[in-house]
């Protein structure tokens, strides 16, 4: 590839190499001060890429109005802990997605679409709570069009619900309120609707603009009502993309498959993403080689608002990366690798500057601060960064919790060797360790923890805490 640019022969480039010391075959990747060193001894110039060159490849064409064709609203559901958000997802999901056909499994994907009795086609996004929400919209990626907000009828507004409303009213995006639980016999939907009035969010039958449906998860009562409603509001924002133009799109969810390699689900937002398709997501870049839509059926396209599962990746991308397609492989590693390198030199800094201030710190803290350090592995980023965000917020003045490490994938015995250098438990969401890592536990002490329920092992860590805590007194 170098010699390619530099019109030299691959010969003369490999015997380059070696003179400075470096071995490298025809398809070795070599880092960019090498390649630099190289380029200069040929006698030719180097352009390293900058941000510039970032934003030309990924030009953001403005698009002309008579190429917008509507699209599906993208929806995500808010709210205080067990008011029922994955029953409503779940129920929308069971009562309107067409089964598949192999014996109607349908595979998490992490966003699904549904169509309502009306036509209207809607997407889901099925992973429900704030951190997910927020840490998207902090990675740049807007995916939310309308936030449904879940409050229980037997238990009106609470803290979470609060924080839900302050969410969607930072991103600007417009509430529909699912009051869940109307089966119940001690539900009180009026007391949800004046306790809204608080935190001003007025609905429709207190002459607010804000829908109210009364919904139950349980039954299915007033959920055809609710994704009408949904539709309406879909309406009022008319929603539109250009479907002929290279894709753009966020990342939902991302894992390493042991068998597919890096899996991403990605949330078409702009253009068609099509097999074959080359492109840059956040640090990684890939090609399309496979997609499956959220019932594992295996598609050749994805217009906008279309969630698929990409395979193709080069490594394992964020939930909330920006996906581009872009013209050229070359195009695609150069910039991903500049990202990489960026990402880099700014951890570096903010490490430094850690270090500094933890030096500081440190003499202060060590008398008076118990640390309980904890390594998290999950089955997908999402639910490793709700789970780190929600430990963080655990502890007080005199104990605090410290997440060592947190990834997505089985816990492995790299992991177990951390935890045991740190007398730090493990941590599994929805994932196990694999025998060696189990082995080596056992061997080293290690305690593993499996939960599949984020508040579980939230408040695992809290009984923890304040279990040191009066050891402490
Ligand atoms: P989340 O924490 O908001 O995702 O809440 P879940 O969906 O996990 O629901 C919490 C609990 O409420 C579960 O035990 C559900 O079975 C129950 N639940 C959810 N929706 C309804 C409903 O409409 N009616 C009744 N009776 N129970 C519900």
């Amino acid at each position: 590839e170098l010699a390619n640019r530099m019109t030299e022969r691959v010969g003369d480039v490999v015997k380059a190499l070696m003179q400075n010391g470096v071995m490298a075959t025809q398809n070795q990747t070599i880092d960019a001060d090498t390649a630099e060193l190289i380029i200069e001894e040929f006698g030719h110039t180097v352009t390293r890429v900058s941000d510039a060159d970032v934003e030309q490849v990924i030009e953001q064409v403005e698009d002309n109005p008579e190429d917008l064709k509507d699209r599906a609203p993208i929806i995500t559901v808010m709210g205080h802990v067990d008011h029922g958000k994955t029953s409503l997802l779940d129920a929308i999901r069971n009562a309107k997605v067409t089964q598949g056909e192999a014996g109607g499994i349908t595979q998490h994907i992490g966003a699904y679409q549904v169509q309502t009795e009306g036509g209207t086609t809607l997407t889901f996004l099925d992973t429900p709570g704030h951190a997910a929400f927020t840490s998207m919209r902090s990675r740049g990626a807007q995916v939310t069009d309308i936030v449904i907000l879940v409050v229980a009828a037997d238990d009106a507004v609470m803290p979470q619900t609060i924080e839900a409303i302050n969410h969607a009213k930072a991103a600007e995006v417009p509430m529909i309120v699912a009051i869940n639980k109307c089966d119940k016999p001690d539900a009180n939907p009026t007391k949800v609707r004046t306790d809204l009035l608080q935190h001003e969010v007025v609905v429709e039958e207190m002459s607010g603009d804000v829908q109210d449906v009364e919904v139950s998860a349980k039954s299915g009562k007033g959920l055809d009502e609710l994704l009408e409603a949904i539709a309406l509001q879909s309406e009022i924002l008319e929603l539109k993309a250009n479907p002929d133009r290279a894709a753009q799109g966020a990342v939902i969810e991302a894992k390493l498959d042991v068998g597919r390699g890096p899996v991403a689900t990605v949330l078409v937002q702009n253009g068609t993403l099509r097999q074959g398709d080359i492109f840059v997501v956040g640090e990684q870049w890939g090609k399309v080689r496979a997609m499956e839509n959220d019932q594992g059926a295996r598609v050749k396209e994805a217009g906008p608002s279309v969630p698929v599962e990409v395979l193709g990746l080069n490594g394992t991308p964020e939930a909330g990366d920006v996906l581009n397609v872009v013209s050229t492989e070359a195009q695609a590693r150069e910039i991903a690798e500049y990202r990489q390198q960026v990402a880099k030199d700014k951890r570096a800094a903010a490490g430094a500057a850690t270090t500094l201030e933890a030096l500081m710190q440190k003499a202060k803290d060590d008398e008076n601060v118990t640390e309980l350090p904890v390594l998290v592995k999950a089955d997908v980023q999402g639910s490793a960064e709700a789970i780190v965000q929600a430990l963080e917020k655990v502890g007080n003045e005199e104990v605090r919790v410290r997440v060592l490490h947190y990834g997505v994938g089985a816990i492995t015995e790299t992991d177990v060797g951390l935890a045991e250098a740190s007398e730090a438990p493990i941590l599994g969401f929805n994932v196990r360790a694999n025998a060696s890592a189990r082995n080596s536990a056992n061997q080293k002490g290690v305690e593993l923890r499996y939960y599949s329920v984020i508040y579980d092992l939230v408040d695992d860590v809290k009984a923890a805490a304040s279990g040191l805590l009066s050891n402490e007194i």
